[in-house]
């Protein structure tokens, strides 16, 4: 373990109900590295995982910190920011141009340099820091400038990340720091390990221990050589074993073929990733570091998730309460201009408008759905083809179907709680946290049985129904037909209010708390450690992936 303290290498000690000390768990350095952290930057889950999973950790008393850039938009949102840090980064294998102060290793300039700046996470003592460059400092969003095109330099932008991510992470800033795990999370963090096992080549340097968490393996942040060659990374890194994927580099094979552990966000896609069709080219990969992978599922913020005392909603409810839902719905219905009809089954939708999604089987049989007493209220965007398909219905429908396109955090709330049922019809979904969300909100979730909402979900089969376990409706074909009839049972359930009361409160039962997976994840921290430590005295393949 790298930490500066010994003692801390030892285990926190807690006081049990009688004041005796019990040995509980081992306190790590962590640093956290993501692209999003809510409320700073979100675009979907990641954001609310790298916001809620470092608190629970902060709660199991871990030494953990958020690196994140820093978008304009992140800075403007943090409350009591300062400045805390210049890190210069070694001319030395480091990327020539990151539009940085300094440009060549042969300059004579100083090294190139960034300012660090902190804040913490709002409600806690999770200390987040934020890269501040020329990188980021323009208007857009984190991976597309404002006119929703892509970043025609995410490699630069996030190949920053993963520099400065290392150079604290060695400790080799001002800042007094350093880990003893990083735990990176997808691709835009994938290069960390890498550099790190450079590091760790060199011997003399040992290197914190790493973890990689994929949410999302469709997004896997491929570039061309040329684009590998401008980031002066190590040539020998250009073969198929490492960095290299069909003559372009993958940011994402750096973070599954170097890290001491891999995981995802559900048991379930862990197992599916390893198959051709969710693996995206690189099932042989995560087959082949099988014995390193696995799956945890997410967890939800139960205070900002609360119907019970949620501001952002018409009217808070719990189980005792459940009657006040109802204000929810007519809140919702009005926000849409619907008929406020408590007896139609209104199906709510918050979601990235992208073919992940499966909003093209909702299209498919969009009229046939629409034909039930049924409303659907959608808020997302993404997809211009997709969302104006929507808006074509909701025009030609405006009393059963009504769309906002856009990002609303608080309309997501109303959504959760106005809703009766949840619609996830998606194709795949590495853990999804709506959901989650609707379960906590008594709103049933109807969903396809992939990834975590396959883990997450107990279908309303008679015999769940009588054994009352179920909490949702599943359907498995990814088909138009199929979720039409997902939708044509909740109607009917709907009709027979015991049996829908049941359900609701089944869901609300339910525990998603973080508390559980943080514990998992300082499991995969200390084997991520344990490793890590082995690798010291075990040979690497001559390929360079690890034997494990
Ligand atoms: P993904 O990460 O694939 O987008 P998840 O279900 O894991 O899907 O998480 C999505 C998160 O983003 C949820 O918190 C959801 O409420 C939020 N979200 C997605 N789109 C919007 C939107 N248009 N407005 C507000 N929140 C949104």
């Amino acid at each position: 373990m790298a930490s500066k303290d010994k003692d801390r290498t030892l285990s926190s000690t807690t006081k049990d109900k009688h004041g005796k000390p019990r040995i509980s768990h081992p306190i790590y350095n962590i640093l956290f590295v993501s692209s999003e952290s809510h409320p700073f930057a979100k675009t979907g889950g990641l954001g609310d995982v790298s916001n809620s999973l470092p608190k629970a950790l902060k709660a199991l008393d871990q030494d953990i910190r958020v690196l994140i850039p820093g978008y304009p938009f992140a800075i403007q949102k943090a409350e009591s920011i300062h400045h805390v840090a210049t890190i210069s980064l070694p001319k030395k294998g480091f990327p020539g141009d990151l539009g940085l102060s300094s440009k060549s290793e042969l300059s004579s300039e100083p090294p190139p340099s960034v300012a660090i700046l902190e804040t913490e996470l709002p409600g806690s003592h999770v200390k987040v820091w934020m890269i501040e460059s020329e990188l980021y400092n323009r208007p857009g969003g984190p991976y597309v400038d404002e006119n929703g095109q892509e970043w025609g330099d995410s490699d630069r932008r996030f190949a920053l990340l993963n520099y400065v991510a290392v150079e604290i992470a060695m400790g080799r800033t001002s800042l007094n720091w350093q880990a003893d795990i990083v735990h990176g999370n997808d691709w835009q963090a994938g290069l960390i390990s890498t550099l790190l096992e450079q590091e760790h080549s060199l011997k003399s340097n040992k290197r914190p221990a790493t973890l990689f968490t994929i949410h999302n393996m469709a997004h896997m942040g491929v570039f061309s050589r040329s684009r590998f060659d401008d980031l002066q990374l190590q040539a020998s890194l250009w073969n198929p074993h490492e960095l290299e994927f069909h003559d372009n580099f993958s940011f994402i094979k750096g973070g599954l073929a170097f890290s001491d552990r891999v995981n995802t966000v559900s048991p379930t896609y862990a197992k599916e990733i390893q198959t051709a069709e969710f693996g995206y080219g690189l099932a042989g990969l995560l087959t082949h570091r099988s014995d390193r992978l696995c799956g945890i599922l997410n967890g939800i913020d139960m205070q900002e998730w609360d119907p019970a005392t949620d501001p952002m909603i018409e009217q808070t409810y719990s189980i005792e309460t459940l009657a006040d839902k109802q204000s929810n719905k007519s809140a919702l219905q009005k926000h849409f201009n619907l008929p406020q009809n408590e007896n139609v089954l209104l199906l709510g939708m918050v979601a990235r408008l992208v073919y992940q999604k499966g909003l093209d089987l909702l299209l498919d049989n969009i009229a046939t759905i629409l034909s039930l007493p049924v409303q659907i209220v959608i808020l997302g965007s993404g997809d211009s083809k997709l969302e104006s398909r929507l808006k074509q219905w909701a025009v030609k429908y405006p009393d059963k179907m009504q769309i906002q396109i856009g990002y609303d955090e608080g309309l997501s709330h109303l959504v959760e709680a106005g809703s009766d049922a949840f619609l996830m019809p998606s194709r795949f979904e590495p853990c999804g946290l709506n959901q989650l969300y609707s379960l906590r909100y008594g709103t049933i979730p109807i969903v396809r049985n992939t990834g975590g909402l396959a883990d997450t979900v107990i279908h309303a089969s008679r015999e769940n129904l009588d054994k009352n376990t179920a909490t949702g409706i599943i359907f498995h074909e990814a088909q138009g037909s199929t979720l039409f009839e997902a939708i044509n049972l909740a109607s009917l359930l709907f009709q027979d209010h015991t049996t829908w009361q049941k359900l609701m409160v089944n869901g609300m039962q339910q525990e998603f708390s973080w508390q559980e997976s943080a514990k998992h994840y300082l499991d995969l921290y200390s084997q991520a450690i344990e490793d890590r430590n082995k690798s010291y005295s075990t040979s690497y393949s001559t390929k360079g992936i690890r034997k494990n």
